[in-house]
């Protein structure tokens, strides 16, 4: 199976892989999630400007704080507001409130949660802002790369829902039939593998990464543990095994070592960018003080150093789908769609620009791309 390129999009077509009310299904569960992500950037916009127009200059540390704590709230407030209102209407966290079956999430999870989003939102974006200062008044430069790597790290953390599950989601041991099932598909991909799992349902929203048929592999170095979705574990072995081949691929590929680290020098760039980009807007802009103005140069640095690093992600994807492919013989692009069809994934392809920055390539494109690699073979 020779294939097609993994570095460039093959054109998506939903229309040729789901019918119209899988697509409409998928736009019904998808288009409110969107709407609430467009809503949560233009606040978080607004009150990062507003924070630059009222904080006085001058204030040194004190101006620090207040900048930090204003960024954690536009971050973390927007995101639980319009979160709150979709677990209220869609699928309640609050039973006691609003007494409706399906709700398992208690609120003291939901108070915690927020707590130490916020916390650890401060933390992240307090060493960012520091870092930028660190870059202006040209401090000790070895610090400065520690504190990158930690926010470099931090923000990776953050990227995905998943990755913090991992630590605070209960796991159960995968039992003896689907453990042999799924070793045999590890030996295939070269992969040592220690034990098998199978997250918990309970308390995750649904749509998340951890409700679909989606797993994932924890640990470093030889020894893995792969972690199921519960929807995974009880989907049809084909499509089990081609999503935990794929996850295995990954690690074959070490894609994850490769990622972090261009996400890394993409926040160290964007931080030394902001740097000499910050002052500009200041002197374009001066009612904007010099904290925000590092700040917007830095974020918009960060937003350009994104899009390689997204591009890579997405080339990281097609190749696992295909080596998943190639290990699995027996798979076909029936059991890649039925993965996709039953995961509320937004089949639709995704607007151009949204594509630029999508870690993933759409699921129709997906769907082509293995259509046209087992179409070769
Ligand atoms: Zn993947």
């Amino acid at each position: 199976m020779s294939g097609p390129s993994v570095w460039w999009p093959t054109p998506a077509r939903p229309s040729r892989w789901f019918s119209q009310t899988e697509l409409d299904a998928a736009a019904r569960y998808n288009d409110p999630l969107r709407h609430s992500a467009r809503l949560r950037d233009v606040a978080r916009v607004a009150l990062a400007v507003g924070a630059g127009l009222v904080l006085p200059e001058g204030r040194g540390l004190v101006e620090i704080l207040t900048h930090t704590l204003v960024f954690a709230a536009a971050f973390w407030a927007p995101a639980a507001v319009t979160d709150a209102w979709f677990e209220f209407v869609h699928e309640p966290k609050f039973p006691s409130v609003v007494p409706r079956a399906g709700g398992s999430v208690p609120p003291a999870h939901f108070v915690v949660g927020s707590i130490s989003t916020l916390v650890f939102t401060a933390v992240v974006i307090f060493v960012g802002l520091g870092s930028w200062i660190g870059v202006m008044g040209r401090t000790e430069f070895w610090p400065l790369v520690v504190i990158m790597v930690v926010v470099a790290l931090g923000g990776f953390g953050r990227r995905s829902g998943a990755s913090i599950a991992r630590l605070t989601h209960g796991v159960e041991a995968a039992d003896a039939d689907l453990s042999g099932e799924l070793r045999e598909v590890a030996e295939r991909a070269g992969v040592d593998v220690d034990s098998f799992g199978v997250v918990e349902r309970s308390g995750h929203q649904p749509g998340s990464p951890m409700t679909g048929h989606n797993a994932f592999v924890a640990g470093l170095g030889n020894g893995h543990r792969v972690v199921l979705t519960a929807a995974l574990a009880e989907a049809s072995p084909s499509v089990r095994d081609h999503v935990v081949a794929h996850e295995l691929a990954h690690v074959a590929r070490r894609d994850l070592t490769v990622s972090t680290g261009a996400w890394i020098a993409a926040v160290a760039g964007a931080f030394i960018a902001g740097g000499w980009f910050g002052p500009a807007l200041h002197d374009a802009f001066p009612a904007l003080s010099e904290l925000s103005a590092l700040t917007f140069g830095a974020a918009i640095a960060l937003a350009l150093g994104l899009l390689p690093v997204a591009w890579l992600s997405r080339a990281h994807e097609r190749r696992a789908d295909l080596d998943a492919l190639r290990l699995l013989q027996t798979a076909d692009v029936e059991d890649v769609r039925e993965a996709f069809v039953t995961d509320r994934a937004d089949l639709r392809a995704v607007p151009r620009l949204g594509r630029l920055w999508a870690s993933h390539p759409s699921p129709a494109e997906r769907l082509e791309l293995a259509h046209r690699a087992l179409s070769r073979d």
